[in-house]
């Protein structure tokens, strides 16, 4: 029995360069991993994938990411085995935190584990990109851009590490609807080349500054302006909302800013979560 722990992920930019010939999007992204993290359990069995969540809300066959990553792998391996997944969920769902994508990267992960496979990062990546666009960079993990459909990564300087406040407004996203909307709105595209300087030089500041995300040109979140501006008014270096929505996330270097924008928020927000930005060698 192996358990693992699996991260949510924040982007501090997020870029729809073009739509492809194939129907996805090329992006530009930098992504950042977060202490929020599902619990993920494997145990190995005779035969089958069986699937076990304590949301109800989860499905349970190849409709989920973990369960399809754990197909894929058996698949592209060609071991004749079983395997038991429990998933202990406490990043949301639908929240453009990345949820189904860490669960099917420590999935990825477990099972080479368990199986002694040898994949290599690469070899995992193969596989994940195969299963979900996030799920690449969930492998990888850290501070990263990731390019194209998301499987181009670029392992980026670590992010000074902040304290992080999640708000996810009671709005599910669909993200194939976000991006099918992205394609009907004429869209201002945040400084790329900017932003990656920045990244490069390590520079926090002008990372904070040039911070974008073009989704929220796309995803009506009334809830956004309020809890943006309480952020704000707790010296938030960044606030900003995470992948195709709804949560909104803060940045702060101090603890306490972070505590207290915690407590403002959860008077009049039910789903609110304080965690930090993860370094991972
Ligand atoms: O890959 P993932 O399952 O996360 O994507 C969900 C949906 O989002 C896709 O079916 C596609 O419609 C859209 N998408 C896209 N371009 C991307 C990533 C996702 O159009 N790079």
């Amino acid at each position: 029995m192996l358990t693992l722990y699996a991260p949510a992920k924040i982007n501090i930019f997020l870029d729809i360069i073009k739509k492809l010939d194939d129907g996805y999007h090329s992006l530009f992204m930098v992504m950042q991993s977060i202490g929020l993290c599902d619990e993920v359990t494997l145990e190995k069995t005779e035969s089958g994938i069986e699937l076990l969540c304590d949301d109800e809300d989860v499905p349970r066959d190849s409709k989920n990411t973990a369960y399809k990553a754990a197909e894929i792998f058996f698949e592209k391996t060609g071991i004749k085995s079983g395997i038991k997944i429990q998933i202990k969920k406490n990043i949301p769902s639908q929240a453009g935190l990345g949820g189904a994508s860490a669960d099917a990267a420590a999935v990825i992960k477990g099972l080479n584990e368990i199986f002694d496979t040898g994949l290599s990062t690469t070899g995992m990546i193969e596989i994940g990109e195969k299963v979900g666009s996030d799920v690449p960079f969930c492998i990888l993990g850290g501070t990263c851009l990731a390019q194209s459909r998301g499987a181009v990564l670029s392992q980026l300087k670590p992010l000074k590490h902040c304290h992080a406040v999640l708000v996810k407004p009671e709005k599910g996203v669909s993200t194939a609807l976000a991006y099918a909307q992205a394609d009907e709105t004429y869209l201002y595209h945040p400084d790329c080349s900017n932003m990656l300087d920045c990244c490069e030089r390590g520079d926090f500041k002008g990372i904070c500054r040039y911070a974008g995300n073009v989704f929220e040109q796309i995803i009506e979140v009334p809830e956004r302006v309020d809890i943006k501006r309480i952020m704000r008014a707790n010296h938030s270096l960044i606030a900003q909302m995470s992948g195709s929505g709804p949560t909104v996330f803060g940045l702060f270097e101090s603890r306490e800013d972070a505590e207290n924008t915690v407590k403002q928020l959860g008077e009049k927000y039910g789903k609110v979560y304080l965690t930090e930005t993860l370094e991972i060698e």
